[in-house]
């Protein structure tokens, strides 16, 4: 049975164009499914997380990323009782407007954009997913109910708020969004909280010895060596982490269902106008937030990362000048988009939709006098 906050596909509250009801799918399913047909959500493969894309084959991409969140919000959704689809489908849209290169990548388009209203990649997100996608005869974008939309907002400043409508108003508001888009947030930080360690020891940015000095990758490791004395290497990493995300949902399962209990929301709205139900215990979250603090210290700071990382903002920042100082050089469409849309809006929708090679590949193309 439906759970009375859960959000309920038939109670939608709809999409910008009508369209008739989908057969033997709900509403949700069908964005869901929108998402994954989408172009934006197969150039994730070839976007960075962490490591630039041609780092190594075994690291995450913004794909593989956005699929293990899936997974792991669909299993929190399943659990509590949410809405499976809209989760599912929230994880897999989360970061469709992200730029090639991660982090540095949106630092770097954002400094070139802050005349212009700035750039963020959530608001990015949405762009995508109600605009930039060209796939149907009767609308632009993709038509998405608007609790997906809703939930792929995660983020927004207050003067981009302003703009949106009903979709920004919560960000003024101090409201939550559904249920089921708090889980697909919190399944975005487990998600990339023990990914990026496995992939730190996989690229040996990161030691054992270091690790071990984090509470909770210590104590899971301890767990799995009491079950499998043996074990070492890469048997030993996966051992660990996948204790470690067990003990993450399992904490975030039970801390949500006393905030329900508390709480009791009986319709979609008062989860709405609830603090945040969807949360770890004060405990879990501190030793979470201290893998994410070492994360940042030890990984995304680490020298070779932030070669990296620099590079990366060249090439963004060097690929805006050019084609703000001379708009010829953008392909045609973009030439015609820039006229409704505006020049420089034009260009970080083209730049961050981008993947790295291709970014890599345009910088060549336009600075490199012997590239064709
Ligand atoms: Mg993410």
């Amino acid at each position: 049975m439906r759970a009375p906050w859960a959000a309920d596909p038939a109670r939608t509250r709809g999409r910008v164009h009508v369209e008739p009801p989908a057969a033997e799918r709900t509403e949700f399913g069908r964005d869901r499914d929108r998402i994954i047909h989408s172009a934006a959500f197969r150039r994730l493969e070839y976007k960075t997380q962490v490591f630039v894309n041609h780092e190594g084959d075994l690291f995450r991409t913004r794909l593989t990323h956005s699929i293990e969140v899936a997974q792991i919000a669909r299993s929190i959704a399943r659990a509590l009782g949410a809405d499976e689809d809209l989760t599912e489908a929230i994880a897999l849209a989360h970061d469709l407007g992200h730029t090639p290169f991660g982090h540095a990548g949106q630092d770097a388009l954002n400094e070139c954009m802050a005349p212009h209203g700035g750039f963020e990649h959530n608001l990015q997100s949405l762009r995508v997913v109600d605009l930039l996608e060209e796939r149907y005869g009767g609308f632009d974008g993709l038509n998405l109910t608007y609790e997906t939309r809703e939930g792929i907002l995660k983020h927004c400043s207050p003067a981009n708020a302003r703009v949106l409508g009903a979709l920004g108003e919560r960000f003024l508001t101090q409201h939550q969004p559904t249920l089921e888009a708090q889980i697909a947030n919190l399944a975005d930080e487990i998600a990339y909280n023990n990914h990026d360690v496995d992939d730190g020891l996989r690229s040996e940015l990161i030691e054992f010895a270091q690790l071990r000095t984090v509470p909770l990758y210590a104590e899971h490791e301890a767990m799995a060596l009491a079950q499998y004395a043996g074990i070492s290497g890469r048997r030993l990493v996966h051992e660990t982490i996948r204790r470690m995300i067990n003990s993450l949902i399992v904490d975030l399962i039970e801390t949500t269902r006393a905030r329900l209990r508390e709480h009791a929301p009986q319709t979609v709205e008062e989860v709405r106008s609830a603090p945040p139900l969807v949360g770890f215990s004060p405990s879990m979250q501190a030793r979470s937030q201290a893998l994410k603090a070492f994360l940042l210290h030890a990984l995304y700071r680490h020298y070779r990362v932030v070669r990296m990382t620099t590079k990366a903002r060249r090439i963004i920042a060097d690929l805006f000048s050019a084609f703000e100082s001379e708009p010829r050089l953008l392909p045609s469409q973009y030439q015609d988009r820039a006229q409704t849309q505006g020049l420089a809006r034009t260009i970080a929708d083209y730049i961050a939709g981008m993947t790295d090679r291709y970014a890599i590949r345009e910088h060549r193309r336009l600075f490199d006098i012997e590239a064709a």
